[in-house]
């Protein structure tokens, strides 16, 4: 069984979701920096009140700001860990490398959620959270095309990417998913 995931894909793939499925079935760890984000915003803190606007206008977050989160949740002797959100750009996974080299817990699969953008769309706009609105849902997509999706290609490379068919109902996602994690 792997324990060390990533979950990669555009807004609305349902790596959020899937992530909680996988890692209850598991007792792993889900590291979701949008969650982590979000309730920041809630707790109102300085963090949060830094994030919020960034957020809501579906920009990214300052790289050291999710590095911080991360590091601080991501602890040695963990059963395992889904990190889901993270990294989303070069030198997020630049970070992200040189934190699993210290603590000794090598990505063992990335998951990459394909999704076709039409439904996507249909998919955040049903949702309903603060930034799923069609301006920030742009926005998001946009950024999500340009500076994540060329971080398939680098894990692909690695020989860590696993194709992952997303615009299917729940449980065929999460027993395909399961299936190739074990
Ligand atoms: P989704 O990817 O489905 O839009 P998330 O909950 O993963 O939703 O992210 C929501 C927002 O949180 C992003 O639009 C961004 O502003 C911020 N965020 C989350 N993860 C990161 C990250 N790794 N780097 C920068 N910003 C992030």
């Amino acid at each position: 069984m792997k324990k060390h995931l990533l979950f990669l894909g555009p807004p609305g793939a349902g790596k959020g979701t899937q992530a909680a499925v996988v890692s209850k079935d598991n007792s792993y760890l889900h590291l979701s920096t949008g969650d982590l984000l979000r309730k920041e915003i809630e707790l109102n803190s300085d963090l949060g009140n830094q994030v919020k606007d960034i957020m809501n206008k579906g920009q990214l977050v300052n790289d050291n700001l999710v590095l911080e989160i991360v590091k601080k949740n991501l602890h040695k002797n963990n059963k395992g860990w889904i990190l889901d959100g993270y990294p989303r750009n070069l030198s997020q996974v630049d970070s992200l490398n040189k934190v699993l080299i210290n603590l000794n817990q090598p990505l063992e699969i990335v998951f990459y959620l394909d999704v076709p953008d039409e439904v996507l769309i249909k998919r955040l706009l049903s949702r309903g959270r603060k930034d799923d609105n069609e301006k920030t849902i742009k926005t998001r997509l946009k950024i999500y095309k340009e500076t994540t999706e060329p971080l398939i290609e680098y894990y692909k490379e690695l020989s860590l990417l696993e194709y992952i068919k997303a615009d299917e109902d729940l449980k065929t996602v999460s027993d395909d998913i399961k299936y190739k994690m074990a």
